[in-house]
C-alpha cells in the first residue's frame, strides 16, 4: 500500500476563531521542527492539514507527528485513480487488516459532484466488495469497528482507515511560558506534560544538595529534562540551584515537624524570582492533595504564601495510580524511579506537621537570616539544556 499524504486533524485549535490563524501558524513551525529530518511538505489549512510524504515512510512520519501538542489525530491516506477497481482493491487492502469477527462502514465524501457514482453507489459497490473477499466481516452503519472513508475529489480518490490518536491541546509556545519545579520523582515530569498540553512553553528548576544528593541523582533530573524535551519538540532549559546551604541552616535553626515547610517556602521564593527573570508568568509543580504531608491544604496554604506567583498543581487530584500510568506512558516513569535520593527524602523530617500554620512558620523563620543565602543561591544556578549537551556530545566526538 502506497500510503503518499497524512491528514492532520486539529486539537482544541478548532475552538478558535478570531485568532487561529497565529495558532496554526505555531503549529506548522513545530510540525516543520519535528519533520526537519524527513522529505516533506506541511501544507496547513483552516481546520486540517496534510502532509506529503514524497516517498518517505508513513510510520516514521506519523510517529514523529504523534507526539506534537495542538495535534488530536492523524491518519495515512492512500491517493489512488478515479476507477472502481482502484477503490476496491484498496478497500479489501484496508479490510485485510481487520479482525476476523469485525465490523466496518464505508463512509463516502464526495467533493467532485460530477464523479458518475454518487455516494450510495460507491458506499453498496464497496461494501458488496468487501463482504465477498474478505470472509468473516459484518456491516455495521451504526457503531463499525473500522470506517473506510472515501473521499472523491477532482484530481484524485483519497482513502483512509486509521485514525491515530494524538496528544491534542494547543501547539507549544501559544501559551506562554511557565517555570517546572521538577524533583527526580514520577510527578513533576508529568505534571510539566501536562501543562504543555495547553500550548504552554517551559523551563525547568531544580534543587540539589551536593554532597547530601548525589551527581547520579542531578544526572537523573537531566534525564527527564531530555525525555520532556524530546518528547515535546522543544528545548526546555534546566535550572540547577545549590541548597546545601539553606537546607542545613533549615535542619539547624527550623524545629524538625516545619522544616519541610520552610525548605518548600524557600524554593518557592527562589522558583519566583528565577520565573521573574526568564518571564514566566506561573510556576508548576506535581502536588497532589493529601499525597504526603506537605500536600495537605493547609500546608499548602503555608507553602504557597511566601508568593504571589499563581502556582499551577495539574496533578492536584488525580490517583496516585493513574500518574504512574501517565509517566509510563510519557515514557518518564523507568528514569524516575532509578533510586536516587532527592534532597527532601535525605532532611526529611521524622514527623513533619501535617497542619503547619503559617504564623508558626514564620515565627521560627524570623530567627534567620535566610536572603543572603537564597541570592548566593539564586547567583550560582547552573544551567542545563538537552541541545546543548547535544551539540557539545557531537563536538567532543570530532575532538
Ligand atoms: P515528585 O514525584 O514530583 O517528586 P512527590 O509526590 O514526591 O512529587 P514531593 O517530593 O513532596 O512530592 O514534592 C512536591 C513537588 O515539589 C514536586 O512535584 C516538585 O514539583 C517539587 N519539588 C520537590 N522537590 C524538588 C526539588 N528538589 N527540586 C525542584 N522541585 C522539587
Ligand atoms: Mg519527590
Amino acid at each position: 500500500m502506497i500510503y503518499d499524504h497524512i491528514l492532520v486533524r486539529y486539537g482544541e485549535i478548532t475552538l478558535k476563531t478570531k485568532n487561529r490563524k497565529m495558532f496554526i501558524r505555531a503549529l506548522r513551525e513545530n510540525m516543520k521542527r519535528a519533520l526537519s529530518d524527513f522529505n516533506v511538505q506541511i501544507h496547513t489549512q483552516w481546520d486540517r492539514a496534510y502532509v506529503t510524504l514524497q516517498d518517505e515512510d508513513h510510520t516514521a512520519v506519523m510517529a514523529a507527528l504523534e507526539n506534537i501538542n495542538g495535534i488530536l489525530s492523524v491518519s495515512p491516506i492512500a491517493k489512488i485513480e478515479r476507477t472502481e477497481a482502484a477503490m476496491k482493491e484498496t478497500a479489501v487492502h484496508f479490510a485485510d487488516t481487520f479482525g476476523t469477527e469485525d465490523t466496518f462502514k464505508i463512509e463516502v465524501r464526495r467533493t467532485d459532484k460530477t464523479y458518475h457514482l454518487n455516494t450510495s453507489d460507491i458506499q453498496r459497490m464497496l461494501g458488496g466488495y468487501v463482504l465477498e473477499n474478505v470472509p468473516h466481516l459484518g456491516v455495521d452503519v451504526k457503531k463499525p469497528d473500522h470506517q473506510i472513508m472515501v473521499e472523491v475529489r477532482a484530481e484524485a480518490i483519497y482513502m483512509y482507515h486509521e485514525v491515530i490518536q494524538c496528544i491534542g491541546g494547543l501547539p507549544i509556545g501559544t501559551g506562554g511560558k511557565a517555570l517546572l519545579m521538577i524533583s527526580g520523582g514520577i510527578d513533576s515530569p508529568v505534571a510539566g506534560l501536562e501543562v504543555m498540553k495547553k500550548g504552554v512553553e517551559l523551563e525547568a528548576v531544580h534543587f540539589h544538595s551536593p554532597p547530601y544528593t548525589s551527581p547520579q541523582a542531578t544526572e537523573k533530573v537531566k534525564q527527564l529534562v531530555d525525555i520532556l524535551s524530546r518528547r515535546t519538540g522543544t528545548d526546555i532549559k534546566l535550572h540547577i540551584v545549590p541548597f546545601t546551604e539553606l537546607q542545613t541552616t533549615v535542619h539547624d535553626w527550623i524545629p524538625d515537624n516545619m522544616s519541610m515547610t520552610t525548605t518548600r517556602r524557600l524554593m518557592l521564593i527562589i522558583a519566583e524570582r528565577l520565573a521573574e527573570k526568564i518571564n514566566a508568568k506561573a510556576i508548576v509543580n506535581g502536588e497532589n492533595l493529601g499525597q504526603v504531608a506537605s500536600q495537605t491544604l493547609t500546608s499548602m496554604h503555608a507553602i504557597n504564601a511566601v508568593t504571589n506567583f499563581p502556582v499551577l498543581r495539574p496533578l492536584l487530584t488525580l490517583e496516585k495510580n493513574e500518574i504512574v500510568e501517565m509517566a509510563k506512558k510519557f515514557g518518564t516513569y523507568e528514569t524516575s524511579v532509578l533510586p536516587y535520593e532527592d534532597c527532601c527524602t535525605i532532611f526529611k523530617p521524622k514527623a513533619p506537621k501535617t497542619r503547619p500554620e503559617v504564623g508558626k512558620v514564620e515565627k521560627f523563620e524570623s530567627k534567620v537570616d535566610f536572603e543572603p543565602m537564597i541570592e548566593k543561591a539564586l547567583a550560582n544556578i547552573e544551567c542545563y539544556s538537552a541541545l546543548e549537551a547535544e551539540k557539545n556530545e557531537a563536538f567532543d566526538s570530532l575532538l
